[in-house]
C-alpha cells in the first residue's frame, strides 16, 4: 500500500500534550504501514504565529524521536501553488468574490450567500468564497469516527482567500495534501467539520484524485473540557521526559502498552509502539480528559 501521512502544526506556540497525541498517532500509523511521514508548518497567518515556534516544534519532534521524511514544507513558501489553485477555481466559476464584513454576518451560523450573485460592495476589499454544491453530501468512512455524512448545504460557502490577502486554511491544506501526494490524514476531531469542504475542494481541483483516508482523533481536554491549547495555557512539552510523554500519549490512544515500558529508552518504546500499533483501538469519542491519564512519574533529571 502507498502511504503518505503528514503532521501539520500551526506555529502559534510550542507543542503541548494534545499536539503530541496527534503527532504520535499520525507518525505511528505511517511507520506501521511503512509509509512516509511529512512535516508541514502551517505558517499562513503571521499575526497568529509566535516567533521561534516553528523551530521549537521541529526540535521537540526530533527530541521525541518523531522524525519526518524529506524537507519540512512551509506554507508561507507555497503562495504560488495557492494562487494557481485559486486561478483554476476562478476559471471554472467554483469561487466568487465576497465583500461581506464580520458585522454583516453577525448572527449567521453559515454564510447566507449574500454575494453569490456578485459582491454586494465591489469597491470594498474582497475575499474569495467556495461556492459549495448544495446538492452534495460529503460521505466517508472515518477510520476512528465511523461513517460520516455531511450535507454541504449545512456547511455553507467557505472562504478560500481572505480579504487581507492571506490564504485560508481550507485551500492551503487541500492544495498541499494533493501536491505532496498525501494519502492518509490522521488529525484531531476538531477538524472533522472542515473535511466536507476539503473533499469538495479536492473534487474541484483534481476530479480524478482518490479521496484521502481520514482518521479523526479524540482531542485531549483539560478538567474544564477545553481542548489543550496555548490559549488555555497548556504547558510546552518537556522533552527530558520523552519516554514518559510517549507512554502517556500511547495510553491516551488506548494502545495496550505495559506500564513498565515507560522505563525504556524513547527509541525502543517507539519501535515497540510501531510494531504493536492498532489504530482501531483508538476510541471513537470526541475528547479525552488529560487528568484521566497516568501522570508523568519520573523527574526530569532521571532521563538526562
Ligand atoms: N494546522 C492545523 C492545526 O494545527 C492542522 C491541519 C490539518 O491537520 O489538517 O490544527
Amino acid at each position: 500500500m502507498v502511504y503518505v501521512g503528514r503532521f501539520a502544526p500551526t506555529p502559534s506556540g510550542p507543542l503541548h500534550f494534545g499536539s503530541l497525541v496527534t503527532a504520535l498517532a499520525s507518525w505511528l500509523d505511517a511507520r506501521h504501514h511503512q509509509g512516509r511521514w511529512l512535516l508541514r508548518i502551517e505558517d499562513l497567518d503571521p499575526p497568529r504565529e509566535e516567533p521561534g515556534a516553528s523551530e521549537r516544534i521541529l526540535r521537540t519532534l526530533e527530541a521525541l524521536g518523531l522524525t519526518w521524511d524529506g524537507p519540512v514544507i512551509y506554507q508561507s513558501q507555497r503562495s504560488e501553488a495557492y494562487a494557481q489553485a485559486l486561478d483554476q477555481l476562478q476559471q471554472k466559476g467554483e469561487v466568487y468574490p465576497c465583500s461581506c464584513t464580520r458585522k454583516e454576518l453577525q448572527g449567521s451560523r453559515i454564510y447566507p450567500g449574500y454575494c453569490r450573485q456578485g459582491p454586494c460592495h465591489p469597491d470594498q476589499p474582497l475575499a474569495w468564497r467556495l461556492a459549495v454544491d448544495p446538492q452534495l453530501t460529503a460521505t466517508w468512512t472515518d477510520r476512528i469516527q465511523g461513517f460520516q455524512q455531511w450535507p454541504l448545504q449545512a456547511a455553507g460557502d467557505v472562504v478560500v482567500k481572505r480579504k487581507d490577502g492571506l490564504w485560508a486554511y481550507q485551500l492551503a491544506v487541500t492544495v498541499d495534501d494533493l501536491a505532496f501526494d498525501v494519502t492518509h490524514l490522521v488529525r484531531g476531531i476538531d477538524l472533522l467539520d472542515s473535511t466536507p469542504w476539503q473533499m469538495n475542494l479536492l473534487r474541484y481541483l483534481a476530479p480524478d484524485a482518490a479521496d484521502f483516508d481520514y482518521a479523526h482523533l479524540p482531542v485531549i481536554v483539560n478538567a474544564e473540557g477545553q481542548k489543550l491549547s496555548k490559549q488555555n495555557l497548556a504547558p510546552a512539552l518537556d522533552t527530558r521526559q520523552s519516554s514518559e510523554l510517549i507512554y502517556r500519549a500511547l495510553v491516551a490512544l488506548n494502545q495496550p502498552v505495559p506500564p513498565e515500558c515507560r522505563q525504556l529508552p524513547c527509541e525502543e518504546l517507539l519501535d515497540l509502539a510501531v510494531r504493536h500499533w492498532q489504530a482501531e483501538a483508538i476510541p471513537g469519542k470526541t475528547h479525552i480528559y488529560e487528568e484521566s491519564l497516568p501522570p508523568c512519574t519520573s523527574t526530569a533529571s532521571s532521563w538526562s
